[in-house]
């Protein structure tokens, strides 16, 4: 039976194991490598309270995983939602790891997030929130250690918090302790758009290997935040026409194409996509299977299953988001014929401009936008290229091919270090 036939959830840790074991098979890797890297290093778990501002207290879940910091200090998003608990951490924390040798920055691979819908709470709750959290962090976190960022629900807002809790107990400003913060406190020009530019520059890529053309093609994007809603722009920029977008609440289409950033502008006033005049409003279910010829998921996990991959449309699907195919849609959506940018090649433009921001904060350096991006498509592209060039050589399908990069280059870099004591 495997994992999507089970009457169960599917279990994303279940997963992420999973593709590690695939690509750990084809590399013959040895058995106690394979049980190095097949389980995190650290898992913190926290409950810690916060007061609310009816002066009544809660106490909150936090989590904050290092899978594997062999080749870097740890590096991964914080996660604001309820859903948020360990396995999940765990396997978005594996997942940094991979992602970080893909695209060959020294990083390991970390992840964190706190059980709390935010839209429930006050700013003033929200920054309670992350101080307090940012301080039972404080065992694991900081610029040579552990260097949190943005990832669903969290922003340059709380990642400004977290720099100046850590700062308040250090004494002095510490701006390396986390990336994706505001570009007046030491963060980079261009990182709110690095991981959908990177995922672009991969679509880029995948469409002259297909012979698409960008300009002309029909866009569905699932998730209008920090990666789709940006994604959306940059590929409306470049010509496409962007047939559906989805939010949390639902989803709108117009096969003439929307006007993207108009449709930002109803969401920052209406708190949701729907509704947007000229559209008709769409389930985020069947909002996957719309025709379209490139598909971006970009909101959270097992979205495209076993129970939908027969129907999806696109002809390329660029994973934006982490984790949103299950390995048994993998497998139908290759016999399909259907190219698929995998989550840890396609979204690494996120840790990628984080890296920079990182060294630029080490240094004290500040890069021009343009800088930045050159230096972004330099590795995208490079890795693009390694990533597509495996893939034909061991004649499998891109995330296998990602894997088998990624795995070997962290067992390489584990063996070369040896066994401690
Ligand atoms: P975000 O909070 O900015 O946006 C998430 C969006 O998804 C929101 O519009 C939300 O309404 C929508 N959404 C939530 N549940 C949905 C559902 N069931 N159907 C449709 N839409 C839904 O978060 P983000 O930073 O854009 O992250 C989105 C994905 O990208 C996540 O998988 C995240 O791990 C991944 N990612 C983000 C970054 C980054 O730098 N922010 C980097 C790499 C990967």
């Amino acid at each position: 039976m495997t994992i999507e036939q089970a009457t169960q959830p599917i279990n994303i840790w279940q997963v992420a194991q999973r593709q590690f074991d695939h690509a750990a098979e084809l590399l013959h890797l040895d058995p106690g490598m394979r049980l190095v890297l097949r389980e995190p290093q650290r898992e913190f778990k926290v409950h810690f309270p916060v007061k609310m501002d009816d002066g009544s207290v809660r106490v909150f879940t936090g989590y904050r995983v290092h899978h594997n910091i062999v080749r870097g200090p740890a590096k991964g998003g914080l996660r604001y939602h309820q859903d948020v608990n360990l396995d999940e951490v765990k396997a978005l924390a594996m997942w940094m790891t991979w992602k970080c040798a893909v695209v060959g920055i020294p990083f390991g691979g970390g992840k964190g997030g706190v059980a709390v819908d935010p839209k429930q709470l006050s700013k003033r709750e929200l920054e309670g929130l992350t101080r307090r959290f940012t301080t039972e962090l404080g065992v694991l976190i900081g610029p040579e250690r552990d260097i949190p960022a943005p990832d669903v629900n969290t922003n340059a807002q709380v990642m400004a918090w977290i720099m100046d809790t850590y700062s308040m107990h250090a004494g002095h400003t510490v701006p390396g302790v986390v990336t994706g913060k505001p570009v007046s406190l030491g963060g980079s020009e261009g990182r709110a758009e690095a991981t959908a530019r990177g995922a672009v520059y991969c679509i880029e890529s995948a469409a002259a290997h297909l012979g698409m053309t960008i300009a002309g093609s029909r866009v569905v994007v699932q998730g209008f935040g920090n990666a789709g809603a940006t994604s959306a722009v940059l590929l409306a920029e470049l010509g496409a026409r962007i047939v559906a977008v989805s939010d949390s609440s639902g989803g709108i289409s117009n096969p003439r194409g929307l006007d993207v950033k108009a449709v930002q502008t109803w969401k920052s006033e209406h708190g949701t996509v729907q509704g947007f005049p000229g559209a008709v409003d769409v389930a985020n279910v069947d909002l996957l299977e719309l025709d379209c010829d490139i598909l971006v998921p970009a909101a959270l996990e097992n979205q495209i299953t076993a129970g939908n991959a027969s129907r999806i449309k696109a002809r390329l699907i660029a994973e934006a988001a982490n984790g949103p195919t299950t390995p048994d849609a993998d497998d139908i959506l290759a016999a399909r014929g259907i190219f698929l940018i995998p989550d840890i090649l396609c979204n690494a433009g996120g840790v990628t401009v984080s890296y920079f921001e990182w060294v630029q904060d080490l240094n004290r350096d500040h890069w021009t936008e343009s800088v930045v991006n050159a230096k972004l498509r330099e590795i995208m592209d490079r890795s693009f290229g390694e990533v597509l060039a495996m893939a034909k050589r061991e004649t499998c399908d891109m995330r296998t091919a990602a894997y088998l990069l990624a795995v070997d280059r962290v067992a390489s870099a584990t063996a070369l270090r040896g066994l401690y004591p």
